[in-house]
């Protein structure tokens, strides 16, 4: 399966905040949109870095609640790992493993295309799993009758 496969049923609209907002301004669009990261975007299409959780909770435990008013730009990943709407879910999941980070976005030509996340992953290798086992279960009752 390919990202582009999950992407259109999942959609490619991606939350992203500006550099500059506040890490407090990060915590209400985590929560207003139920996610655990967001990608740092000056325009909504260039991926500027990223920002999770951890790093929140990394930034509060190294300096104290004065981090709550820094720009979310003190705190990103600006190293950001992408991938194309072509690669494998499998190279994904790969990626996710060994690099240690629940999120991956899509680009294409420097353009954001949508984020994969760790949930879309196991959902998607669930579906997978489930649709091998009912076809060797018709197979395997096809066989006996
Ligand atoms: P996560 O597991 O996605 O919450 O992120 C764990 C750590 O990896 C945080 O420091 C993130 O900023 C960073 N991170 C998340 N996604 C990526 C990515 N695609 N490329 C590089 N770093 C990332």
């Amino acid at each position: 399966m390919r990202i582009s496969d999950i992407l259109r049923v999942k959609g490619e609209q991606v939350v992203t905040v500006p550099p500059d907002t506040p890490v407090e301004g990060l915590l209400t669009v985590l929560a207003q949109h139920r996610i655990g990261a967001v990608v740092v975007s000056r325009d909504g299409s260039v991926v500027d870095g990223i920002v999770s959780e951890r790093d929140i909770v990394r930034a509060l435990a190294a300096r104290g609640a004065g981090v709550l008013t820094e720009a979310v730009s003190a705190i990103q990943t600006t190293q950001v790992r992408t991938v194309t709407p072509e690669a494998q879910l499998e190279d994904v999941e790969r990626l996710m493993t060994e690099r240690r980070f629940r999120h991956v976005p899509v680009v294409v030509d420097g353009a954001l295309r949508g984020v994969v996340s760790i949930g879309d992953v196991v959902k998607n290798r669930i579906d997978e799993l489930e649709t091998e086992r009912s076809t060797l279960a018709d197979y395997i009752t096809g066989e006996r009758t």
